[in-house]
């Protein structure tokens, strides 16, 4: 039997409607919205479309979106400079800068002069230490989506046992420590790993964030896995064309798995839905909120 799809298209869509009631409320309290911040450095085409992307999904939101449009040769001075007004503005309660950064910038160095209290992305060490600590954080966005997406089809994931191929500070090192606050026993997998398929094998949960495309076949499945795809490949489709796939060989998948996300549909809607969740958060909420109205579990 194939695969249940999980959609991240739909469940992002009821996340974005359940999110209003709590915007109108810090709204009221605030008497003023929400507010996110977008630092765009240089001109790289996918960040482009991911910025105007999350500013409409903030407007919509009934947030208030602020764009910040820099050369590409700004000096790492000027950054911080804007990083440190937009912490002081009371109108700004979520700061996120877009990655990549040009490599004349140090990008440490700029994530860490955000005010952690603002860092929707959760890419602050002090967010990143809290999460390994199991304590109140603001999570990166893309693998609190992933959880998300698996508690879609499980609602606990205690005991499960997960293998997460990818070990980024952006995706798989935060998802490790979101799915051991879950209860569930984790093996986290890399390019330095042996034999991935006998890995997999085992795994009642897949999560692919890898960058490679198709990598993970069908035939790495335990059946009835549950499969989360990250990845987000282009290859050409002919005409000068391109066509995206994820980290895991789909259809192959799709024939073993119980349940399966697919890109695109799957992670990327998520990631925008969990940010504007993170910037009510910020502004009206204690940090964490989010990760327990998201995954239900009690944060300290
Ligand atoms: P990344 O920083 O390049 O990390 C990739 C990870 O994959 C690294 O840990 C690397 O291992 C591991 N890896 C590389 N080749 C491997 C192999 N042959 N076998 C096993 N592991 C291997 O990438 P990322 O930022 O985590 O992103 C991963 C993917 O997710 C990309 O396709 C990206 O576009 C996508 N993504 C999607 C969203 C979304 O919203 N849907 C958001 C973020 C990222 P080492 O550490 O040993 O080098």
């Amino acid at each position: 039997m194939a695969a249940q799809i999980i959609s991240g298209t739909d469940i992002s869509k009821t996340m974005r409607a359940e999110l209003a009631p709590r915007i109108a409320a810090v709204t009221q309290a605030l008497t003023r919205p929400p507010g996110l911040a977008a630092v765009l450095v240089g001109n790289n085409p996918a960040s482009e479309v991911y910025v105007r992307n999350k500013a409409t999904q903030t407007k919509e939101a009934g947030m208030a979106s602020f764009e910040h449009r820099l050369p590409a040769d700004v000096s790492q001075d000027d950054l911080l400079k804007l990083i440190g007004t937009l912490n002081a503005d009371p109108a700004v309660h979520g700061i996120l800068v877009q990655l990549p950064l040009p490599k004349s910038l140090d990008t440490e160095t700029v994530i860490n002069a955000i005010d952690p209290a603002k860092d929707v992305d959760g890419l602050h060490p002090n967010n990143a230490g809290r999460l390994a600590g199991g304590l109140a954080a603001l999570s990166p966005c893309t693998p609190l989506g992933c959880i998300i997406l698996t508690k879609s089809v499980h609602s606990s994931l205690e005991g499960m046992n997960a293998v997460v191929i990818g070990r980024s500070n952006l995706v798989g090192r935060p998802l490790l420590q979101l799915l051991l606050n879950e209860n569930a026993t984790v093996t986290i997998a890399h390019s330095r790993s042996r034999d991935l398929p006998q890995l997999c094998a085992r795994a009642d949960l897949v999560y692919a964030a890898v960058g490679r495309p198709e990598m993970v076949r069908g035939d790495w499945i335990k059946p009835g896995a549950t499969v989360i795809d990250v990845g987000i490949n282009r290859l050409p489709a002919g005409d000068g064309k391109t066509r995206l796939v994820g980290d895991v060989a789909f259809q192959e998948a799709l024939n073993v798995a119980g349940a399966i996300t697919p890109v695109p549909g799957g992670v990327g809607p998520m990631t925008i839905a969990v940010l504007l969740g993170q910037t009510a958060d910020a502004a009206g909420a204690p940090a964490g909120e989010m990760v327990r109205l998201a995954t239900g579990q009690s944060v300290g």
